[in-house]
């Protein structure tokens, strides 16, 4: 048996696909139904790992953008306007992530309750669920405790 050759699940038909028929570099079922990347069968902590690990980096740069924006704007190097862009960035990135873990996490319980073959597809919807809204909590969280930092500094430790 051949581990690293994934295991293909259709969507549209539930069922799974041993050998998916390859046009160009996409893959299609017997059926002749696309079968996109994340249509194979992935562990939970995999796919937790790789979601949560490239949110974070995405949601981290962003951050690490907004607090570079803002040192320069106080000192008056940067116009507020750019601040105010980046900001809005780093924001949406923020709302895209939980966005993704939401549907993601609806997906998931979808397919458990259609039950059949995709329910092999579920471990890897909760693993992308929770890796993108772990990181996005972690973000939040770190962001919060800069603010909480400045506020500090601003007004005394009390
Ligand atoms: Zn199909």
């Amino acid at each position: 048996m051949n581990l690293h050759k994934p295991i293909y699940i259709c969507k549209k038909c539930n069922l799974e696909v041993g050998n998916p028929k390859r046009r160009f570099w996409r893959n299609y079922c017997e059926s002749g139904h696309r079968l996109p990347d994340d249509a194979t069968v992935r562990s939970f902590w995999e796919s937790f790992v790789r979601t949560f690990m490239g949110t974070f980096f995405l949601l981290f740069s962003a951050l690490s953008a907004v607090l570079v924006n803002l040192a320069e704007f106080t000192r008056g190097t940067e116009d507020g306007a750019l601040a105010g862009f980046v900001g809005i960035g780093a924001g949406l990135a923020l709302m895209i992530a939980i966005l993704i873990g939401r549907s993601s996490l609806r997906q998931s319980k979808a397919w458990n309750e259609r039950g059949g073959a995709v329910l092999k597809l579920v471990p890897r919807a909760r693993g992308r669920a929770f890796g993108c809204l772990s990181a996005a909590g972690f973000v939040m969280l770190y962001s919060g405790s800069i603010c909480a930092q400045a506020i500090c500094a601003r007004f005394g430790s009390w």
